[in-house]
């Protein structure tokens, strides 16, 4: 999708400036409801005026009620020529060229059949994950579900009955962030997504994965292992596994290996944003705002780092 026929994006407001609402719709005769829209588009380019919208990237005033400035969304790292299977960025191939698997598929197997990531995870999308996931602000949990659907689908293909399982986050990280941000996100997608869409937190820790820091490359892949359960009524469900951020592959995997066992048909993975192999050339970090806190998922290269 080209930056020029890109949709908008759903205002962090939620879209309340401008949008009618329904029972009052119900309640008024055409010509009022008109005269009703007419006067909150004036109150909201009012308040626009008064009180302009500030971009949470670039922090400059801009001429909407979105959330990011349009500047801001075109630069946005897009993960342009992914690898089917893991989404894995390819840098150098050109958007022509017909990918089969990737060499990281080659060297892993992969329970999952496909991977939606549209984003890669450097400057832009990477600064908003930190400031949603580490600095509080899950009310920037409709701007990443509007941003993941828009680049994903077009309102042709988007998939139908679909069942949603978050990736489930440890109680420890969900008590220092203050909400379970893969459940929100999952909340926030089908609160945006179209069609039918059913959030399920069937997904949950058999153990805590806080020794692995301790675990080789090796180990932490088969430390995987059991690390999910899942609830029984997955059995006979085509699934979509929600996770915010896939850097090696490893916490999705373990998780469509428990989906697939316990019976679902098939398992597809959506995130928000893939990280480079390191030593790619797309791996570039700009800054950020992380506060300290590591990214959840086990890196393959660096075996002492959590
Ligand atoms: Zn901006
Ligand atoms: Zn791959």
């Amino acid at each position: 999708m080209t930056a020029t026929n890109r949709p908008p994006i759903k205002p962090l407001t939620g879209g309340a400036l401008g949008t009618p609402v329904c029972s009052t719709h119900m309640k008024l005769g055409h010509s009022s409801h008109r005269v009703l829209q007419a006067a909150l588009g004036h109150t909201a380019k009012a308040i626009q005026w008064l009180a302009p919208a500030v971009c949470v990237l670039c922090r400059q005033t801009h001429p909407s009620t979105e959330a990011i400035c349009d500047d801001c969304d075109q630069h946005l790292p897009r993960n342009q020529v992914p690898c089917p299977h893991c989404a894995l960025p390819s840098a150098g191939m050109t958007s022509t060229t017909t990918l089969k698997c990737c060499t990281h598929c080659q060297q892993h197997r992969f329970y999952f059949s496909e991977t939606h990531a549209p984003f890669l995870m450097q400057w832009g999308i990477r600064d908003l994950i930190h400031l949603w996931k580490f600095q509080h602000q899950p009310q920037l949990s409709p701007l990443l579900a509007s941003l993941f659907i828009r680049e994903v689908f077009t309102p042709a293909d988007l998939p139908r009955s679909l069942v949603l399982i978050p990736i489930p986050t440890q109680w420890r990280r969900q008590l220092q962030r203050g909400f379970d941000h893969t459940r929100v996100l999952a909340q926030a997608i089908a609160a945006t997504y179209p069609h039918s869409l059913t959030v399920k937190p069937w997904l949950r820790h058999t153990r805590s994965g806080a020794t692995q820091h301790r675990l080789s490359r090796l180990a932490r892949w088969r430390n995987q292992h059991e690390r999910f359960a899942v609830n029984a009524k997955i059995q006979g469900c085509r699934v979509v596994l929600l996770d915010d951020v896939m850097t090696t592959g490893a916490t999705v995997n373990a998780a469509a290996e428990t989906c697939l066992e316990a019976g679902a048909k098939q398992v597809t993975v959506w995130c928000l944003a893939r990280t480079p192999e390191p030593g790619s050339p797309l791996t570039r970090y700009h800054g950020g705002l992380c506060n300290g806190e590591a990214h959840h998922e086990p890196s393959l290269r660096k075996p002492n780092a959590r």
